[in-house]
């Protein structure tokens, strides 16, 4: 039998972040993936002449070099930054609520957010600069948190982030209501939330908080070959440092005996030895699907979890440029309401569900695609399992419904006209989802964020929901401590892989 100090399974970003940092560990790492290719989620396909980004929309927390975000220093540590070519992108967001008469074209960088919500909102300054203020203290918090692996000192954590801890355990709608921001620099402020799924009754402050600061204090980045760029620097990378990777290899059942793991069986039946798994897939795919006789406590609370939203995404190549088509952003909101407690309601079913994130590359990189074209992508969540309900014979209806609505939406909200130009068209259901890595239901948010489950719980319970599962596995995933998202699953990677070379050192 093959042996390996540490299996890694799955080579979405999570896995692949572990699979290195397990590397520089010195463990003897195995890294399978049950695709041709790494990433998950974060890889990149092709269709006609255009090569569409799978997922990313932006990667926050990057920086400049001079300036670096908490991204651009794993990687660095890492040793991939240099690997990939970094672009900027140009603005935050736009986000268009045509309902409620709000059109706002947001920029990075704390001043110019501060003094744009001026104009949009008078008097707002003093709010919108005291909740960037507390954003900032709740990085800090975080990265002491992360540095000693969720085992925090009370009486330090008082000390340095008083407002920190004052501000834990509320949600995003009462903190910033309990700073005095007027209602619409509010519903400007929230335009994010889309990006983590939980309606801002639900979402933990800190979580949201800690997004939005990493966004708009150093810019976002695209990788210039799309998102399959860093997942193909992270394979190299692990390489170079002597772990394998596996490709077209799943891993079927995981081992275990009375000690905690023994192995892993791959679909060849191949046995691999081994003491340690991260597991890159979700808690219920590994406790439902590759381990037998779990113990009842752990799927009680496995099962006690939310899932977040059902992915759904129409890929665009058009036979026009941006400029021609009057598409003027990277990056647009599109929402019916700007309560997103009203909002997350009606994003339950196909008839009702409207919003969309959506996309235009070339507005960050020009030459992404042939010129005279241009590419777009169309992002939306289904926060139940609706689409489980459509028959297979109503499916490509169902899909067809909802890829017009997102285009008459676009068009409606923007003034542009996309309709004509449309060369290549691609949808994703939660279907393809669920397909392609394995995630129940389509989910591509991993577990919702819920104040008993949000990012601050699972960072301080991290030690002992090992302590309480089954020795020698851990998660890196968007299922895990870090949540959902590409910098976090980045993180929960770096987080397992480090505490699993220490669980290696520890066992001698
Ligand atoms: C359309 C879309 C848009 C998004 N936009 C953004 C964005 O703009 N910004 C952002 O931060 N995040 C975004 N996200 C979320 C982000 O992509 C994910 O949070 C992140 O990529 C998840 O990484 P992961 O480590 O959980 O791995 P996943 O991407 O979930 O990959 C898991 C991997 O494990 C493999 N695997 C599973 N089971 C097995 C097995 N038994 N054996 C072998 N291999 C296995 C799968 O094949 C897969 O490769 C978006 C996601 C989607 C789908």
């Amino acid at each position: 039998m093959r042996q390996y100090d540490a299996v890694v399974i799955g080579a979405g970003n999570g896995g692949l972040t572990a699979a290195v940092r397990l590397a520089q560990g010195g463990a003897k790492v195995l890294l399978v993936e049950k695709h041709n290719l790494p990433g998950g989620f974060a890889t990149s396909f092709r269709r006609g002449r255009f090569e569409f980004e799978a997922s990313l929309h932006e990667l926050n927390d990057f920086g400049a070099a001079d300036n670096a975000g908490d991204v651009r220093v794993l990687f660095d540590e890492l040793g991939v930054t240099d690997k990939i070519e970094w672009i900027p992108i140009p603005d935050a967001y736009r986000v268009i609520c045509s309902a409620e008469k709000l059109d706002a074209t947001m920029p990075f960088g704390v001043d110019a957010f501060v003094e744009k919500m001026e104009k949009y909102v008078p008097g707002s300054r003093k709010s919108v600069r005291a909740f960037f203020d507390l954003a900032e203290e709740v990085r800090l918090a975080q990265a002491y948190t992360n540095s000693s692996n969720g085992k925090v000192d009370s009486k330090y954590m008082v000390e340095h982030f008083g407002n920190f801890v004052r501000c834990g355990s509320y949600s995003v709608n009462e903190v910033l209501r309990s700073l005095h921001m007027p209602k619409r620099a509010r519903e400007i402020l929230s335009a994010y939330w889309c990006y983590l799924g939980a309606n801002l009754d639900d979402m933990s402050f800190v979580h949201y908080a800690s997004m939005v600061n990493r966004y708009i204090l150093r810019g976002a980045m695209s990788p210039k070959s799309r998102s399959h760029e860093i997942s193909l620097a992270l394979v190299e990378r692990i390489r170079e440092l002597g772990g394998e990777v596996l490709f077209n290899t799943e891993a079927v059942r995981i081992l275990t005996n009375e000690e905690g793991i023994c192995g892993v069986v791959l679909d060849d039946g191949t046995e691999i030895g081994t003491r340690h798994v991260v597991a890159n897939c979700s808690p219920h795919v590994v406790y439902g699907k590759l381990i037998e006789n779990v113990p009842e406590r752990i799927v009680r609370a496995t099962n006690a979890r939310k899932f977040a939203g059902r992915g759904f995404t129409m890929f665009l190549g058009l036979n026009e440029s941006a400029d021609e088509l009057g598409i003027k952003n990277h990056n647009y909101f599109l929402y019916d309401t700007m309560d997103s407690v009203a909002q997350y309601e009606k994003m339950r079913t196909i008839e009702e569900n409207d919003v969309q994130a959506t996309v235009c590359l070339n507005r960050a990189q020009p030459d992404c695609s042939p010129e005279g074209t241009c590419m777009m992508y169309f992002t939306t969540l289904y926060m139940e399992d609706d689409w489980a309900r459509i028959k297979p014979q109503a499916y490509f209806k169902a899909k067809e419904f909802v890829a017009n609505r997102m285009i008459d939406r676009f068009e409606q909200d923007t003034g542009a006209k996309i309709r004509g130009a449309i060369e290549e068209i691609s949808v994703a259901t939660p279907m393809t989802y669920a397909r392609y890595c394995g995630h129940p239901q389509g989910v591509i948010y991993g577990y919702e964020s819920q104040y008993w489950d949000g990012l601050m719980p699972r960072l301080q319970m991290m030690g002992e929901d090992y302590e309480n599962g089954i020795r020698g596995l851990r998660f890196a995933s968007g299922w895990s401590m870090r949540l959902s998202g590409y910098s976090s699953s980045y993180f929960a990677g770096d987080i397992a892989g480090r505490q699993t070379v220490g669980d290696i050192k520890r066992e001698g």
